[in-house]
């Protein structure tokens, strides 16, 4: 049987004929397409002003030099993440200020922020785990009392909503990712929204800090003339991926009901299994449905263990992975701050039994009843190994 593949991109006839058109249209970079994603981007998430870049850690390195992170400053972020949102901290001289995450969300704790914060400390970068919110509720008034900027990680949270706001639509930064495998995918992309404001030095130091219209300089009416203001950097998006985005965001709403198909007909098959722990959910959670993470519960997490588990399964065709190997255990976090796998306990003791299962919508019926009736089947196999 074929493989069941872990993310595959949902692609239809609307996203090649809206490629195919900018590819006629004589104008391949910046241009009419990026800035259409932009302000649909932001009418959909409601968000004050949006910029459209390369990636979701460019919109993240941008978000931290806007609020003028630099060496000798601190900034707090959650262990259990990509190792993106710690890698931009480092790219400015600042200290990545690692913490623990909750143990039912595994969001970002608000209470080891609180505890993290030293004067030193300049930003907050909050990580919407898996697509649910973390709790901006306690974060919020917590930078607020410290002077402290916030940045949401939201490269999972499109669609998301905390107590009923969108993510995105707050004062603060937030970053997105387009990703091939996230819920809004052009191969590669990302979205920062914030003030207005911020949002235009932004396109500036997104364009090598180029006065402003510089990306129309080649156009018809475009000026040769410009300045440069910064030393700024190059994440433009380009008018291809825009309009591969623009045809995702129209087809958004339809992707996120067949993600919570795919989702429930997972949680109802595992979520009465003794040994596996489905996601945290609750009605109202504004939860956008990026990834399935299950846990595996004594025995399974002892015998035969996550690795065995998953090795089980990739056997049998079934592509899976792990959101994340958390950060303090990659080399290079673990010899610059000399981080021990127990210094962030919940993190590393749910990594060591947590895998993502197949969620796109372009997955069919049949390739998630494979997906459910091999986890089963493994988890009874094994269960009867370890009686
Ligand atoms: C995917 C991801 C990123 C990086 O996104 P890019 O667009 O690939 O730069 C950052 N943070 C998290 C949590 C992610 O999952």
């Amino acid at each position: 049987m074929e493989p069941v593949p872990f993310s595959p991109p949902s692609i239809t006839n609307l996203e090649i004929e809206r490629v195919l058109a900018t590819l006629r249209s004589g104008w391949l970079t910046t241009g009419p397409a990026t800035r259409e994603f932009e302000q649909k981007f932001a009418e959909a998430v409601q968000a004050p002003a949006a910029l459209a870049v390369n990636s979701c850690t460019a919109a993240l390195g941008l978000a931290l030099r806007l609020h003028n992170v630099g060496p000798g400053d601190e900034v707090i972020t959650s262990t259990l993440t990509f190792t993106s949102t710690v890698n931009v901290i480092e790219h400015t001289g600042a200290k990545p200020v690692l913490v623990d995450v909750l143990p039912d969300t595994l969001n970002i704790d608000p209470q080891a922020v609180a505890a993290a914060i030293t004067p030193q400390t300049k930003a907050v970068i909050a990580v919407h785990y898996a697509g649910l919110p973390a709790d901006l509720g306690r974060l919020r008034p917590l930078c607020k009392r410290h002077g402290l900027a916030l940045v949401e990680d939201a490269a999972h949270a499109l669609p998301a909503e905390f107590k009923g706001c969108p993510i995105g639509a707050g004062d603060n930064l937030a970053a997105f990712s387009f990703y091939a495998t996230k819920n809004l995918a052009t191969g590669e992309g990302g979205m920062l929204t914030g003030e207005a404001a911020l949002i235009e030095q932004a396109r500036s130091l997104s364009l090598h800090g180029m006065s402003r219209n510089a990306w129309n300089r080649y156009g018809a009416k475009g000026q040769w003339r410009y300045d440069v203001v910064d030393a700024g950097f190059k994440c433009n998006m380009g008018d291809l991926q825009a309009s591969l985005g623009l045809a995702q965001l129209e087809r958004l709403d339809a992707m996120q009901t067949r993600r919570r198909q795919l989702f429930t007909a997972y949680d109802q098959a595992f979520a009465a299994h003794p040994a596996l722990e489905t996601p945290s959910r609750a009605d109202g959670d504004g939860h956008a449905l990026h990834l399935y993470v299950l846990r595996l519960r004594e025995p399974l997490c002892s015998s035969p263990g996550r690795d065995a588990f998953i090795e089980h399964l990739r056997n049998a065709g079934i592509g899976v992975s792990v959101h994340f190997i958390p950060v303090h255990l990659h080399m290079y976090y673990r010899e610059k701050y000399g981080y021990k796998p127990d210094d962030f306990p919940v993190a590393y003791a749910n990594f060591e039994r947590m895998f993502s299962l197949p969620l796109s919508p372009a997955h069919t019926d049949e390739q998630i009843e494979r997906v459910i009736a091999t986890i089963l089947a493994a988890a009874e196999t094994h269960l009867r190994r370890a009686a």
